[in-house]
């Protein structure tokens, strides 16, 4: 029967069911990566503890191929540790001082780079950010532990694409390749540290809006200097 169909369906139908095989691997992999990345922040899998390919294989219900792709990913990230013979854990909590340090790192570089954003501002980007922003606004229904890590991963593309306008690269990939959100979400799982940032994060698209470079830089300021202060109470 297949013989009446034309070579190049043929080929097309398998190159496509090739894809699809990929495509599926792929998607396994993302979505073994979002339940253990929100796990991870949500501090559902505790700071410090192992985590066990097996007994993730079976609570996702996936193979063990897509859960040590993802736990290679989030190695990379700094959320995940592979030790020798061991086995892979939880990143420990980021210490006071490391804290510290990523909180003056911050504030040294971003409100500068707000400021040169919002000279360097226009409708296109502003879209661009406000979309961002968007996404962290949306409640909805869901799992509160995939709303919370969501938050954190727009909260980086956010200020990473603010750094992108700004037009320094070097600065942009020194920030990014600290992963700083990921590390001082994962210090507190409350709904507080979201709810505020949404406003804050309003100010700061008003001074783009406007095209204000120093209340841009004022309100990035103000916004890192909150967030601190919301999750210093982890260390207490
Ligand atoms: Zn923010």
């Amino acid at each position: 029967m297949n013989s009446l169909l034309p070579p190049d369906f043929l080929s097309d139908a398998r190159q496509s069911a090739g894809l699809k095989a990929i495509n599926r691997h792929h998607g396994l992999a993302e979505e073994a990566y979002e339940a253990i990345f929100a796990q991870l922040m949500a501090l559902k899998i505790a700071p410090g503890s192992r985590i066990t390919v097996d007994n993730l294989a079976r609570e996702l219900n996936v193979s063990q191929t897509p859960i040590r792709e993802a736990l290679g990913r989030l190695e990379g990230e700094g959320l995940v540790v592979k030790t020798h013979l061991i086995g892979y854990s939880a990143a420990p909590q980021i210490a006071r001082r490391r804290f510290d340090e990523l909180y003056d790192l911050r504030l040294q570089l971003e409100p500068e780079a707000a400021q040169r954003a919002a000279r360097a501002m226009d409708a296109q980007r502003l879209a661009v950010l406000r979309d961002v922003a968007g996404v962290m606004s949306r409640r909805g229904g869901g799992d509160e532990h995939y709303r919370y890590s969501s938050f954190a991963r727009f909260d980086a593309v956010f200020h990473d694409r603010i750094l992108e306008f700004a037009g320094n690269g070097l600065i942009r990939e020194t920030l990014a390749h600290q992963h700083t959100h990921f590390h001082i979400f994962r210090l507190m799982f409350h709904s507080r540290v979201t709810e505020e940032a949404l406003d804050e994060h309003e100010a700061l698209l008003q001074a783009f809006e406007a095209g204000d470079g120093k209340a841009a830089k004022r309100a990035m300021r103000d916004h890192i200097e909150r967030s601190r202060d919301r999750l210093l109470p982890a260390f207490e």
